[in-house]
This record gives structure tokens, sequence and C-alpha cells, in this order.
């Protein structure tokens, strides 16, 4: 199926048609989505978050010498409210504020020129300890387990069950703790699964801290936005109030900088009507979601859809979405949302 697929995507790349869906659509917002660099096996252990050097230069050297214009969130903005036209334009987003991604991804879009908006969620950039879950999820992914012992300050944890199952009760054990047990307790569990513990020493599952945030800003090709503090975005006001507010707040007082905290980025892509009027009296100018697609000029715009951008994707099929041939094709089924 996949080869199937991949020989479609090829067909419309080779025969022109995407160059010429592409002109159809030149006036359209791409925009992409990325995450964070894989620095060692994390591009295999989740392809729809680590992109390997490899697949980022191959992407990056077609965005450089094709027809596509890389062009800042600011004057997407711009080109969607009409104030200025850019042709074929493309914006590069990414998601969350790896650390990864703030000292070998974005360093790479700026040595090709390319203006980037990092989306910054603070809880981990506050706590200098991995991303819990995801870490847990890596290490079994390695070595996986459906029951293991814990020891650790004289006690003993025993977990069971699905991976799901697994991550939920060691976070539920580790409420209580501060960082630096938090980081003691991961440390355990990577003895008790017999898996290296140097995802932590590397901090290849770390947030950026606020001083590497700052040298990533120090180039006026990067930016840095919202994207809540604890990565949720409830449908209540006064939450929706409180976790941005705090994001803000924090990404103000910490990056001393004067650039104004109005772009939004919506955790895990996921929205609801009900989020608009809080954003627009929060004062977010634009928010982008996950639903996949480009943008018209008419395209609300905090509801503005982006391109995941995934390891596992082949060039062809990037050339394909970015090119509006998937977009096409949904419309010609008739399945174009709304
Ligand atoms: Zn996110």
């Amino acid at each position: 199926m996949r080869k199937l697929r991949e020989a479609v995507y090829t067909f419309f790349v080779r025969t022109g048609i995407a160059r010429a869906l592409s002109y159809f659509h030149r006036d359209k917002l791409v925009i992409l989505c990325f995450h964070s660099m894989s620095l060692k096996d994390e591009h295999q252990f989740w392809p729809g978050v680590f992109i390997s050097k490899e697949k980022l230069h191959e992407l990056l050297n077609y965005l450089q010498r094709s027809h596509f214009n890389v062009i800042s969130l600011d004057d997407a903005e711009r080109h969607l409210n009409g104030e200025v036209q850019f042709k074929y334009p493309v914006v590069i987003t990414v998601d969350d504020g790896w650390r990864s991604s703030i000292t070998d991804l974005v360093p790479n879009f700026q040595a090709y020129q390319f203006p980037s908006t990092v989306y910054v969620t603070t809880y981990y950039c506050d706590h200098q300890i991995p991303v819990v879950n995801v870490l847990l999820q890596y290490w079994l992914w390695h070595k996986p387990s459906d029951a293991f012992d814990v020891e650790y300050q004289g006690q003993c944890y025993s977990f069971a069950g699905s991976v799901p199952e697994i991550v939920k009760a060691v976070e539920t054990i580790m409420v209580s703790f501060d960082d630096e047990q938090k980081n003691d307790f991961l440390t355990a569990i990577a003895g008790a699964l017999g898996v290296s513990d140097d995802a932590i020493s590397s901090k290849r599952f770390h947030n950026a801290n606020y001083e590497e945030l700052k040298s990533a800003m120090a180039s006026p090709l990067t930016n840095i936005q919202l994207h809540t503090h604890t990565h949720k975005l409830p449908t209540d006001s006064d939450a929706i109030h409180h976790e941005i507010q705090t994001n803000r707040q924090v990404l103000a007082t910490q990056l001393s900088s004067e650039k104004a905290l109005t772009h939004f980025c919506y955790p895990s892509g996921i929205w609801s009507p009900e989020h608009i009027a809080d954003l627009q009296a929060l004062g977010i100018r634009t928010a982008t979601t996950l639903d996949e697609g480009l943008n018209a000029t008419t395209e609300h715009p905090l509801k503005l859809k982006r391109n995941l951008v995934m390891n596992s994707r082949s060039l062809n099929q990037f050339i394909v979405t970015i090119s509006g041939v998937t977009d096409t094709l949904r419309w010609m089924m008739g399945k174009t949302r709304t």
C-alpha cells in the first residue's frame, strides 16, 4: 500500500501536475509544522515529532531551490490581511520548545536564511527535567516491558500494564516529587528497565531553558510565541485565560523581549469554536491548528491549517502536500471542511 502511495506521489511530481496545481494555489499560505530534531534514534521512535538531519536537509534544500518562498509568520499575517501579496508563501513553525529544536533545528533554518516561529510551552522550560511521558514511551519502545519494579529511596514501586497505564502510574507517583527527585526516580526506572539513562543527561527529551531560547532569539529570523503553559487548552474561559496568560507572562519576563506575544498554536492542534472569542479577547492575532491543508486569504486567522512534517514522509509526498495536490483531491472528493 505504501509503495502504491509513493508511486502516486511520484506520478504527480514527475508529470508536472504538482507544479501546475501549485500555480493554481500560488496565493495560498502553506504552514509547515516541525517539532524537534533527532540527535540519535528519536526519529525512529516518533517520526511525527523528531526529524533526522538527512530528512531535514532534503526538505530545506528543496524549499531553497524550488519556487516556494519561506516568509515569516508576521509577513504571512500581512499576506492573509491583504496588506502584501506573496506568491507561493511558506511559513515554518516549530511546536513545543524542545531543547534540540532550539539548539539544532532552528540553527539549520537560520543557515538557510529561513525565518521560523517556535511556539513554546513553558512548564518544561521552568522544570529542567525530561518530558516524562515521552521519555518513558521512548524507553519502553527500546525495551518493551509490561511489568517491572523500581527501588527508590528504600521503597519498592511496582508497575504493570500497557504503556499508557505504566506512564500514568509513574506520573501519579512523581507528582509529589521535586525536580531533583523526579530526575533520580527516572534514572532508577532506566536501571530497572535495563536501558541507558543517557537520554536524561543529553537532555534529548528536555525543553530548552530560557538562556537557550534567548540565544535563539538573537537572530531576527527566529520568533518565539505562545503554546500554553502546560500544553493544554481547556474550553472554559477562566482556564483558557490562565493557560495563555501564564505562558505569556513567563515568556515576557524570562526572555525580556520587546516582541509582542500574539501568535498562538493550539496544543496538539486541538481547537474548538469555543476557543475563538477567548483568544480574540487575549489579543491573539493568529492561531495554528493541525488541520491539514493550505490557507486561502479568506481563512479565519485563528483557525489556520498546517502541514505536519514527518520523518517517515517522502520528499515527493512533501511536494504533493505543499503544492495543494492533496487539497485539490479533497475538494474533488467533496471532503473539504467548511
Ligand atoms: Zn505542542
